[in-house]
């Protein structure tokens, strides 16, 4: 036994058993992840809108309770509270045919995609760098990563409360040089942070509008923090094309209103990835090529 839970924290790259074990471990947190993604840009709007209240000496509009844990899950059509069965990674979504079990409402393609989305991930992440400290500190970046994205598709918000923590993981994880030394973790944060700023400012001054949010320059520095200042031509270069690819087709499709800005931060996020998981193989091939 304590040889199998070694395997699981300190497993090589390349290891499948230890793949498929947080792969599992990737659908319960692909779980979680759902009511991230749902709950924090509501928690956001209560609190702001308690604060509103408060300066204006009018009684909070939420007293009650709302967080990541209270109140339980419950069916957002008709509210009856979702017991352990209902809740089962993917398998309940399978087994209920996608529907409430009590009020039969569609439930989302969402949440079975988020959960599959994050475990897929998982394993591919510990496949690639093992279960060591790099391998599991990745795997909370990869967590982090994915419930940005999704609300940024849903608010085009990339929420304080999830970039700058990762921005600080990614300070910390590289304390002792885990990806990158700490010098260049620390340079990658602040150069993320201020190229995408002087993007927005150039922008902002030929155009009269805004391209990006200020989240994307979180996002951008925490991307930095943990991959260090030589991976960000390189993200931001994946990014811009594969969003200028997706707008261009989005805007072909007709499926766009060419003012409404594209949400930035899935770009970022799948580029960072790329970056951290086959960064070093694609800048070698390139001055190879060069
Ligand atoms: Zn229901």
């Amino acid at each position: 036994m304590n040889d199998m839970f070694l395997a699981f924290l300190a497993a090589p790259a390349g290891n499948l058993s230890a793949s498929v074990f947080w792969c599992l471990i990737g659908l319960v947190v692909g779980s979680f992840l759902n009511v991230v993604i749902y709950r924090i840009p509501i928690m956001m709007q209560r609190e702001s809108e308690n604060y509103l209240a408060l300066e204006n000496d009018q009684p909070a509009p939420h007293a009650d309770r709302y967080n990541l844990v209270l109140p339980g899950s419950a069916c957002t059509s008709c509210g009856h509270k979702l017991t352990y069965t209902d809740n089962i990674p993917v398998l309940s979504f399978v087994w209920l045919k996608g529907r409430c079990r009590y009020c039969k409402a569609s439930l989302s393609w969402r949440y079975p995609t988020v959960e599959l989305l994050t475990a897929i991930l998982s394993a591919v992440v510990i496949w690639q760098l093992g279960s060591g400290i790099a391998g599991v500190s990745a795997l909370l970046f990869v967590w982090f990563l994915i419930a940005m994205s999704f609300i940024d598709l849903d608010t085009q918000l990339l929420p304080d409360e999830l970039t700058l923590p990762l921005m600080w993981l990614g300070l910390l994880v590289n304390l002792e040089g885990t990806f990158v030394p700490l010098r260049d973790a620390v340079l990658g944060a602040a150069a993320g942070y201020l190229s995408l700023w002087l993007v927005y400012w150039m922008f902002r001054a030929v155009t009269g509008k805004e391209g990006i949010g200020y989240g994307d320059f979180k996002l951008l520095a925490a991307l930095g923090a943990w991959m260090g200042w030589m991976m960000l031509p390189l993200i931001v270069l994946l990014s811009s094309a594969v969003g200028a690819t997706f707008g261009i087709v989005m805007i072909a499709l007709k499926r766009h209103q060419r003012d409404r800005p594209i949400p930035f931060g899935p770009f970022l996020a799948a580029a960072g990835l790329l970056a951290l998981l086959i960064g070093h193989t694609i800048i070698d091939a390139w001055l190879a090529y060069a």
